[in-house]
């Protein structure tokens, strides 16, 4: 569809991005040019059925000093309401009418009047809706239990949003009653009475609570649409990770995040991505991977994960380009690194399941971080899952055997991993010396359907991976503690750790 290019774009972005400049003079004008519209389809008997600041368009700004009032056009409201997916209605509380939740093909001229009014309270407090972020669940339950927006402070203006937010539509007034009332309005009152703040609407402690007011300062929740997608960062085994921007002005200066999203997304996969996200939230360490907040689009469905950005990508390919420049004492800074946020994650009962150099993200030369953990949880637990669709970059190379053979992920099976993952750090995560292509290389050729049985016979006969070239003998020794068969006779990652530091300060003393 080609549409007329409407200059200064949606209000709500433009409220946002100029609320200190916008008095009340202008969002009045701009409610009554709102009204007008949406008069104009009531007479025509046409309901539009997606009214928001989001869906006003900016065509004048308008210059209080030399008189011109601002110009408005309503936008067309997309796909009807009649056939969108429940979640995406749930989405649009609090502006969509509450009658269209329970029933869309209920849509009727009144939805546009609870539209207007969640609007008018929009436009008012300056383009913010703190409860169009809250999760889905709470949003279902504000209208369920029949709440209302908190009033404005300008008494008429609060009367005016809560006659066109009853939940009884019948009683929601004609635009007609409602343009007569805007033009009753005052504004000087109200420019007293809010001492010209620009978030004139305040806001009471009640349902969503403090954190998530917060939101427009240090969002936990992030909306989808100001996350602008640059690239792909990867695709793993469970999720995709794409570089955004979030960018909540419209003007490119929001930052760079990396945001993931699940690969398949059944019911159980959202549950269990949620749990865990839930997790990674209160995960705080300077060797994990700082997880940011989640974005809701479409509802579960949608669910994304939004966390830092680390520019230096993965730490299997960092290893690969940068290996002249990489000493074996950086190696062993970074093993170290690792290790204490394994052994935090640890005290946190937590269980990666899935470490391994492609999912340590590179901060700096001399900082690493665990990423992608948790994630595995989610895992099918049929394991030939992986080893069926790619077995080079199946993560059962990295696995103990107590978790091939039966599944059984713990602290011990991650150090398992972690010895893996030395092991990689040593090779420089060289492709021909990988622990696939080594294993496979031990095994023979096999049919990719037996792989894990093969692996695990071999490792029962106390094969494991060679030493790499010109790894230490002492590191080597380290990885083969981690690769003890019973997962008991492994060390602690609160073991390691002190190693590690030992043969760190031995290799920078006798490079010195
Ligand atoms: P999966 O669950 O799909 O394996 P990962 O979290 O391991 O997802 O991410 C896949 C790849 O995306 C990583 O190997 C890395 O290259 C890239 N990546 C992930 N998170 C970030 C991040 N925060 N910053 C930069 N790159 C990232
Ligand atoms: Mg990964």
């Amino acid at each position: 569809m080609v549409q007329e290019h409407v200059r200064h774009g949606p209000l709500d972005l433009y409220l946002r991005k100029h609320h200190g400049a916008v008095t009340t003079g202008w969002k009045l004008t701009v409610a009554k040019q709102l009204a007008y519209a949406l008069n104009y389809l009531e007479d025509k008997k046409i309901p539009h059925g997606n009214v928001s600041a989001k869906k006003v368009l900016l065509a004048r700004e308008g210059d209080t000093a030399g008189g011109s009032p601002p110009f408005i056009k309503l936008n067309d409201p997309g796909v009807s309401v009649t056939v969108l997916a429940r979640d995406m209605l749930v989405e649009r509380i609090p502006w969509v009418a509450p009658e269209c939740v329970s029933d869309p093909g209920s849509l009727a001229l009144p939805a546009d009047k609870w539209g207007f009014g969640a609007t008018l309270w929009e436009i008012f407090s300056g383009g913010k809706m703190p409860l169009s972020l809250l999760e889905p669940q709470r949003k279902l339950e504000f209208y369920q239990s029949h709440q209302q927006l908190p009033a404005p402070k300008w008494p008429e203006l609060a009367t005016l949003v809560a006659q066109c937010m009853e939940y009884e539509p019948q009683r929601r007034p004609c635009f007609r009653a409602l343009i007569r009332d805007l033009n009753s309005l005052i504004t000087s009152d109200y420019e007293l009475l809010s001492d010209l703040s620009p978030t004139d609407v305040t806001l009471r402690d009640g349902f969503w609570g403090h954190d998530s007011l917060a939101m427009s300062q240090d969002p936990e929740l992030f909306q989808e649409r100001h996350l602008k997608y640059i690239s792909l960062l990867g695709k793993g085994n469970f999720g995709s990770v794409e570089l955004c921007r979030y960018d909540p002005l419209g003007d490119s200066t929001g930052e760079l995040v990396a945001v993931k999203k699940l690969q398949q997304d059944s019911a159980k996969e959202i549950r269990d991505f949620e749990r865990e996200i839930q997790i990674l939230h209160s995960l705080q360490h300077d060797f994990i991977v700082q997880y940011r907040g989640v974005c809701y689009s479409r509802g579960m469905r949608g669910l994304r994960l939004v966390m830092e950005f680390l520019p230096n990508g993965c730490l299997r390919d960092y290893l690969q380009k940068n290996q002249p420049r990489l000493e074996h004492c950086t190696l062993l800074l970074y093993a170290w690194q690792i290790c204490k946020g394994m052994e935090y994650l640890g005290a946190q009962r937590c269980v990666h399941r899935d470490l391994a150099s492609r999912n340590i993200l590179v901060e700096s030369d001399s900082h690493v971080k665990i990423g992608d953990f948790g994630l595995a949880k989610l895992l099918p637990q049929d394991k030939d899952y992986y080893v069926v669709r790619e077995p080079g970059q199946s993560p059962v190379f990295w696995y103990a055997p107590e978790s091939l053979a039966d599944n059984i992920f713990s602290c011990a099976s991650d150090t398992w991993s972690f010895g893996v993952l030395l092991y990689e750090l040593f090779t420089y995560s060289s492709k021909s010396k990988s622990p696939s292509e080594e294993f496979l290389r031990m095994m023979g050729t096999g049919k990719p359907a037996q792989i894990i049985c093969h692996l695990l016979e071999l490792l029962k006969d106390n094969r494991r991976l060679p030493a790499p070239a010109g790894c230490p003998a002492e590191v080597y020794a380290l990885m083969m503690s981690c690769w003890a068969f019973a997962p008991s006779a492994r060390p602690t990652f609160g073991q390691l750790a002190p190693k590690i530091e030992a043969l760190r300060d031995g290799r920078s003393k006798t490079r010195g």
